[in-house]
């Protein structure tokens, strides 16, 4: 089988996410999205919180599972061979991040290669952080998240539609 993983902090997932996972799913038997436990500071959403979301999201993606992991991704990747990690590109300005990860991570495991989905043109402009600043000032969030959890980014950010 085989399996991508597609890792982040998912605080909270965002349509540009959904739409990795869905391309991923219908190229890969199995993806795994996997949670990365200290990814962020200060999140919004606790771990349980991100996964419930997602798994919320994801639920009628029957290839689509959710973990968490709070070591190596190449460790976790080890736990799944063979699998490789899917990630997404929105600008240039991601790419040498990813480019020093990617080849970090080839370096801690020589099996694991690093598959790069360019970023849907529609959502090349969202992440996590645009989507917690605009749910500060209550804003329309339906171009941003999955309708399934809008009312909970906006509850968390102390607005209510
Ligand atoms: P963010 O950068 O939004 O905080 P994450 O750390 O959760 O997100 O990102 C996980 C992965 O998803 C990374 O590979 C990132 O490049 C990718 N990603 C994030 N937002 C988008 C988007 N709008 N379109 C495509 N890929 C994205």
């Amino acid at each position: 089988m085989n399996t991508a993983i597609y890792p982040g902090s998912f605080d909270p997932i965002t349509l540009g996410h959904l739409n990795i996972i869905r391309r991923a799913a219908s190229i890969f038997d199995k993806v795994i999205v996997c949670v990365m436990v200290n990814s962020v500071k200060n999140p919004m959403f606790t771990l349980d919180e991100r996964v419930e979301l997602i798994n919320r999201v994801v639920s009628r993606l029957n290839n689509v599972q959710v973990e968490t992991f709070s070591g190596l991704l190449a460790e976790f990747a080890e736990q799944h061979e063979p699998a490789v990690i899917v990630k997404g590109l929105r600008a240039v300005s991601d790419f040498e991040a990813e480019f020093q990860m990617a080849l970090i991570n080839k370096k801690i495991n020589p099996k694991l290669d690093t598959l790069f989905l360019t970023a849907s043109e529609k959502y090349t402009y969202l992440s996590s952080s645009v989507v917690k600043e605009m749910a500060r000032y209550g804003a329309d969030l339906s171009e941003f998240v999955p309708y399934e959890i809008i009312d909970d980014v906006l509850a968390k950010s102390g607005n209510r539609r």
